[in-house]
């Protein structure tokens, strides 16, 4: 399975889905692009999500706040005094590491957040360092993870926003007074979060610059919501089916009543089994009144409700969803990666993406390159298909080896112009997963990819 990520991480800079990034400056620090059908598989991966959580729910509205925030907001949140992670740095050969994994990963113990105990357990225990192997260890210390810039006619520092949930609480007054929204309802936001991780890592697993899909639900305090929680994640674990994640491959991870941050009521990550283990792929918090209570004594605004049905003014509680782009990128790509050994012996690498989230839907060839008529007829089809769908076309190279390129971008269709063709009126198209191929006339092929990309 280790081996599953190194093949990933090949193909998609092979094939144009994710490139090291600053590569000509020596690379930098975990960084990624994502190249032409990252891009394509991002953004159907986003479009998708705003489709489910925006434009199918009439309880939601989509907000699209800034990176950079009024600091007193970090204030408010508490992400200025205790966004920290534990570091630890090996004396032996400078390496730094997260304590807390550390020490997870070498007895097993839970010790988020206790420095002390972390520092004892790393010294006393003799964990190794798992680059030189020596065990030579600092105090674990705690390290705040935003990142710090200055702004023109600002004094004092501003940060990169660490998460996308802040600049939808400070815009709940503006929703609540510009739209016709009733409690309950949700904002939804897609956006760009930076957190400066001790050690960035595993892919584009973790990384210091991210992008978030986050939802803030508003509810009455009096509400019973624990159905619509269990609802939530049920939501989420459709989400990920829908990136390609298996049943199997997914679990819920309840956070202990000990850990829980004192306003949250209930946290459960859901899970999914990367090829380095479960980790946590998305989230849910019963945040309670916490962000609107704190914002509201910060900012000495109120931010509360009134339900004029009951006549009752309240501060409502909130229930977080979060989802997390990039690892919902790792998740389509670590499901869709598959080898098969074909009849005659040979192999193929395909990219079984669900077909809605498929960078390019459709590649058209025309059978031989040196053949004017079937040339122009692939074009013309071409033309005709690209404003309804992401196509390619390809003249290059046999049939098989056009095959080959398309199914290791995961192209659910190639059509291919024949000399039938120019009889006929029909084309081939061949089918990513069967390989099965059946002529369609050009004039029922729009139709025919409509109904089977869904
Ligand atoms: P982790 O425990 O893995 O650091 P977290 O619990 O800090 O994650 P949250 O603060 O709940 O993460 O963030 C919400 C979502 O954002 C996560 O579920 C994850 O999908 C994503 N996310 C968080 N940190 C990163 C990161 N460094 N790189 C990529 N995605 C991230």
């Amino acid at each position: 399975m280790e081996n599953l990520m190194e093949k990933i991480v090949s193909l998609t800079k092979r094939r144009g889905f994710v490139f090291p990034s600053s590569e000509i400056y020596g690379g930098f620090a975990n960084s990624y692009s994502y190249g032409p059908y990252g891009a394509e598989l991002k953004k159907n991966i986003k479009d998708l999500w705003w489709k489910k959580v925006v434009q199918n729910r009439a309880d939601m509205v989509g907000l699209d706040g800034p990176i950079l925030l009024n600091p007193k907001l970090w204030e408010a949140s508490g992400h200025t005094e205790g966004f920290n992670d534990a570091m630890v740095d090996c004396k032996e050969c400078k390496k730094r590491y997260r304590a807390d994994h550390l020490v997870e990963k070498a007895t097993g113990k839970d010790l988020e957040g206790q420095l002390e105990e972390m520092t004892k357990v790393l010294k006393e225990e003799k964990v190794k360092c798992p680059d030189c192997g020596k065990s030579n260890w600092t105090d674990a210390r705690n390290m705040n993870m935003m990142f710090k810039t200055q702004m023109n006619g600002f004094d004092g520092d501003v940060y990169l926003r660490p998460e996308t949930a802040g600049a939808i609480f400070i815009e709940f007054k503006n929703i609540i007074d510009s739209m016709r929204v009733k409690v309950p309802f949700g904002i939804a936001q897609i956006g760009k979060a930076f957190r400066n991780e001790i050690v960035a890592g595993n892919f584009i697993f973790r990384l210091r610059e991210f992008e978030q899909m986050e939802i803030e639900y508003f509810v009455d305090p009096e509400f019973k919501w624990e159905k619509m929680f269990e609802e939530w994640l049920e939501f989420q674990e459709e989400f990920a089916a829908d990136l390609g994640a298996k049943k199997e491959d997914l679990r819920r991870y309840e956070h202990p009543k000990e850990k829980l941050s004192h306003y949250s009521k209930k946290t459960v990550d859901i899970e999914y089994k990367f090829p380095f283990g479960f980790s946590e792929l998305f989230g849910l918090a019963h945040r309670g009144d916490f962000d609107l209570k704190s914002h509201s004594d910060a900012s000495g605004q109120k931010l509360e409700y009134f339900d004029a049905q009951n006549n009752r003014r309240f501060t409502p509680h909130i229930l977080e969803p979060t989802f997390g782009l990039d690892r919902s990128i790792l998740v389509t790509l670590v499901s869709a990666y598959t080898e098969e050994k074909l009849e005659d012996g040979s192999e193929r690498v395909v990219m079984k993406f669900p077909k809605k989230l498929a960078p390019v839907k459709c590649a058209i060839f025309p059978l031989l390159k040196n053949k004017p008529e079937l040339v122009g007829k692939a074009r013309e089809l071409y033309d005709a298909l690209k404003s309804q769908f992401m196509c390619e076309f390809d003249d290059n190279g046999n049939i098989g080896k056009r095959y080959r390129r398309q199914d290791e971008i995961g192209t659910p269709y190639c059509v291919t112009v024949d000399f039938d063709t120019l009889e006929d009126d029909t084309v081939t198209v061949r089918d990513r997963d069967t390989m099965e191929q059946q002529r369609i006339k050009i004039e029922e092929l729009e139709g025919f990819l409509k109904d089977n990309l869904k």
